[in-house]
């Protein structure tokens, strides 16, 4: 069975005059044990709000307004916060691109990893020392004792998001959703960070959903994945078929973006235009003032996620009719 299972998700927020933002609006996604699942998508297409909801850490004026949440066969819609509290950073643990936000500044790194230790394991103070000296040891810090005294601000970019990494796994949850966390990192240090979740990964026998605009970090890490438009799933496949055969013509735009390692022929520039408002979707297909196929029925409708195959699906016209 699905370690998570997400159906029918909307999550949107009431802004002013009226507007509603429709920033996840109507996803389904499942994850099982030991896998890697992507999210990619341009900023704005919903992919930090589906991550956010999946904890339910929507506040006001955000609203998850249709569909659960099934977290290993628990269904978290009529969950409270304090159910939810237990729930973060125990059994599903988050990372985030700037680790600074996520840490205290006025605590060392030692009490942070401690006190998420003593909350959620119920260690004592001392058996919680000793287990965060292991943690900190574990994800790249060989000197632990001494990190253990440091602010967050003592440390590198790369450093405060292993440190962060320590505190997710502290729990060893079952899952780790990983939201852009390599992309205020220089490119070395990126890799670096991204094997070490993937050692985690290993060890602790998680699944991880990683959000990314980075394909390339999708087609290095990620078993799955799915590509987010306008608040929706426009296409979900296997890495690799995702990469040797890309339906959407969204995907074809973001591959087509990718720099090239293969050859040196210039690539085509990025898909022109931009991300829709999730408050003003074009009518119709949410890609189609971007996209090169557009044909009229296009500017009509907004097409539906059909399956191609058992293992990928498309949300586009011009695979009507192959459906299965
Ligand atoms: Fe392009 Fe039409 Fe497909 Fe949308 S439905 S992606 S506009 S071809
Ligand atoms: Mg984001």
């Amino acid at each position: 069975p699905a370690l998570l299972e997400v159906s029918g998700l909307k999550t949107y927020f009431y802004l002013e005059n009226k507007k509603v933002a429709k920033a996840v609006d109507g996803i389904d996604l499942a994850i099982y044990p030991g896998e890697t699942v992507a999210i990619v998508g341009e900023s704005g297409s919903g992919k930090s709000v589906t991550s956010l909801s999946i904890m339910k850490l929507i506040n006001k004026p955000g609203k998850i307004e249709a569909g659960y949440i099934k977290f290993s066969g628990t269904d978290f819609t009529p969950l409270s916060e304090k159910q939810m509290t237990k729930i973060r950073g125990n059994d599903i643990a988050m990372i985030f691109q700037e680790p600074m936000t996520a840490l205290n500044p006025v605590f060392t790194i030692g009490n942070q990893i401690i006190e998420t230790l003593v909350k959620h394991q119920k260690l004592t103070k001392k058996d919680a020392y000793t287990r965060a000296v292991e943690l900190l040891k574990m994800v790249g810090f060989p000197r632990a004792e001494e990190t253990m005294r440091e602010y967050p601000h003592q440390l590198s970019g790369g450093m405060r998001q292993r440190a962060m990494i320590a505190i997710a796994i502290s729990c060893a949850p079952k899952l780790l959703i990983a939201d852009e966390p390599t992309t205020a990192l220089d490119v070395t240090i990126q890799a670096q960070i991204l094997d070490l979740l993937n050692e985690m990964k290993e060890r602790f026998n998680m699944s991880i959903l990683l959000i990314t605009h980075d394909l390339g970090i999708v087609a290095e890490y990620a078993d799955r994945v799915m590509v987010m438009y306008g608040g929706q799933i426009v296409e979900s496949t296997s890495t690799t078929q995702l990469f040797e055969q890309p339906q959407h013509p969204y995907t074809k735009g973001l591959l087509e973006s990718l720099p090239n390692i293969d050859n040196d022929v210039p690539r085509l520039g990025a898909i022109s235009g931009m991300v829709p408002p999730s408050y003003h979707f074009p009518k119709g297909c949410r890609f189609s003032d971007r996209c090169p196929s557009a044909m009229e029925k296009c500017r009509e409708d907004n097409p539906k996620l059909v399956n191609l195959t058992d293992e990928h699906q498309v949300r586009c016209y011009l695979y009507e009719g192959n459906e299965q």
